[in-house]
């Protein structure tokens, strides 16, 4: 069966992920205090580091410094921040007021709800003791790669309360979409105990809707963007009036988005409030296929560059019933994450979307957003190409290449990439993360090996120091084991320590997070050691 994200089992490795996580300060769940609030999480101090220091990587590599085009000379892009909250007709322009559905599966006995295309059914049979197989009904679960393990421990349990016997484990599972009325009416659901509880799948429109003004009516509801890309065509004209940009060219943003999605779930990887980093790369039609290529390539190749391992990451590219109708192509970059491994799931899809989005803004705002392209203007001319055909070539609406991807998925995948139990510093199981060392939230642990002998405040002003350029924590208290293991923990790549031998030579020591090892520098190459080492 497709394996989808499910669930973790408890105790894995993505429990430990999430605990440590939160218990330093990574990621906590949104008003926990109340309970939490089911889709939503809060990035804390150094959680909220992280995700900047992927931020400002990619508006680095995107915007100021985006890479060399397949001509050799460097990319024309620019950087966006448009409003969460849009003119409600950009949002029917844009097919997400009709279209922007996930199927939605209730469960009257036990009013919870699933997307319906994550539902696998199969018919639950056991052997009994006397050799008899025996039907027991058709059941459901979640996808995963875990569902068929669920499904057997499930029926295990009914069989059991019914007298025993071995689970012939299903050979086939059936999708719930796939059933006719009459045989959902069957089905059980994957938590209920009667059949015929679930609905059948209706659509669910993903928008979050809020009001613009004092009256909350029909007339002045709005949504809270789903993407930020909508946001970026309709300033495509602005950019090009107010700005010396020309086609081929990108617009990047990076934002909040909102999704009522059915099923938050996975910690941070799918939730209702996220973030994404988006890019809309505009170019003439004919050249849509070699950079819809080009970034395809651009793109994982970033991905590798924050330390992320070659066999963690693929391409999956769309099959041609999965493209949308205005569609030539869309792939997928994906991440081997705990919860889908051995499978991948996505981290960021590349789409080509053709002349789509600007033909539909085109036509509900009656705003011209074609392009004069001069210079194909000129080539065509001295081609000798006939002045009908200049014409009607040099004028056009510009394909569009997208790469969005999520940044705080990234900050998950971050989180799983970097997380490591092994034994060390005494501790049979420690845990730590170690990043790429100019991703992690703090470079350096500045701590004096005692408090005291002149120690403190050499350390002190090392500190005041190296803080005007890196991110770094004093600490003075602690033994020494247990001040590297905090920063261990929190994936700071390297810990300075002044101590009796610093005054005598004006060195320190420097420990690397990794290795453990030790090495002696001066203290006045203490900020150019840093420097090199967190180089990109
Ligand atoms: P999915 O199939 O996982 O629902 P999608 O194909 O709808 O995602 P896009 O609309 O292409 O996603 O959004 C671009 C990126 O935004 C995704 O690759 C993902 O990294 C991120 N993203 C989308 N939805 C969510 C979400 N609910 N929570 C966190 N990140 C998300």
């Amino acid at each position: 069966m497709p394996s989808t994200e499910s669930e973790p089992p408890s105790g894995n490795i993505m429990e430990q992920i999430v605990s440590l996580a939160k218990r330093r300060g990574f990621v906590y769940q949104a008003s926990e205090i109340y309970g939490g609030i089911r889709g939503f999480w809060d990035y804390g101090p150094l959680g909220v580091l992280l995700k900047n220091n992927i931020r400002d990587h990619w508006w680095r590599a995107m915007v100021e410094c985006p890479p060399v085009g397949p001509d050799g000379s460097p990319i024309d892009m620019v950087g966006l921040d448009s409003a969460i909250i849009q003119h409600p007709n950009v949002w029917k322009a844009s097919g997400h007021v009709d279209n922007f559905n996930d199927p939605m599966v209730d469960c009257r006995e036990t009013k919870a709800r699933y997307r319906a295309d994550h539902l696998w059914t199969a018919a639950a049979q056991v052997r009994r003791k006397n050799g008899n197989v025996e039907t027991l009904g058709v059941f459901s679960v979640l996808s995963g790669d875990d569902a068929g393990d669920l499904f057997v421990k499930r029926v295990d349990k009914i069989a059991r309360k019914t007298g025993g016997g071995e689970v012939v484990a299903p050979t086939d599972f059936v999708p719930f979409t796939k059933l006719s009325p009459a045989e959902m009416a069957e089905v059980v659901g994957p938590d209920a105990a009667q059949k015929g509880t679930l609905t059948e799948p209706r659509p669910f429109n993903m928008m979050m809707i809020s009001y613009n003004g004092p009256l909350q009516d029909e007339d002045n509801k709005v949504y809270l963007r789903p993407e930020t890309a909508q946001g970026i065509f309709t300033n495509y004209k602005n950019v090009l009036d107010t700005t010396r940009v020309r086609v081929p060219f990108g617009i990047a943003q990076i934002g909040k988005s909102y999704r009522n999605e059915v099923t938050p779930r996975n910690f941070i990887f799918r939730s209702r409030e996220f973030e994404q980093m988006e890019m809309e790369f505009f170019c003439p039609p004919d050249q849509s296929i070699l950079w819809y290529e080009f970034w395809r390539d651009e793109r994982m190749k970033w991905w590798k560059s924050l330390g992320i391992r070659a066999d963690n990451l693929k391409f999956r590219d769309h099959d041609d019933d999965e493209l949308a109708h205005y569609s030539k192509a869309c792939v997928d970059i994906e991440y081997k994450y705990p919860f889908t491994s051995p499978d991948f799931g996505e981290l960021e899809g590349i789409a080509h979307r053709g002349c789509f989005d600007l033909t539909q803004h085109q036509q509900h705002s009656s705003q011209k957003l074609d392009y004069f392209d001069q210079e194909l203007q000129l080539k065509l001319k001295e081609s000798g190409a006939s002045p009908e055909d200049v014409k009607a070539k040099s004028r056009y609406i510009p394909n569009v290449i997208e790469p969005a991807s999520g940044l705080t998925r990234a900050v998950l995948v971050l989180l799983c990439e970097a997380y490591r139990c092994e034994s060390r510093s005494g501790v049979e199981k420690f845990e730590y993360f170690a990043f790429k060392p100019q991703l992690a939230p703090i470079k350096a642990g500045i701590f004096p090996l005692v408090n005291k002998d002149g120690m403190p405040e050499i350390a002190q002003k090392l500190y005041m120091d190296l803080r005007q350029q890196f991110t770094c924590e004093y600490d003075p208290k602690q033994s020494i084991g247990k001040r590297y293991a905090r920063m261990d923990e929190i994936g700071t790549p390297f810990s300075i320590t002044v101590d009796g031998q610093t005054k005598d030579d004006q060195s320190v020591t420097i420990r690397h997070r990794d290795s453990q090892l030790q090495e002696r520098v001066a203290l006045e190459k203490v900020s150019t050691f840093l420097t090199e080492k967190l180089k990109a």
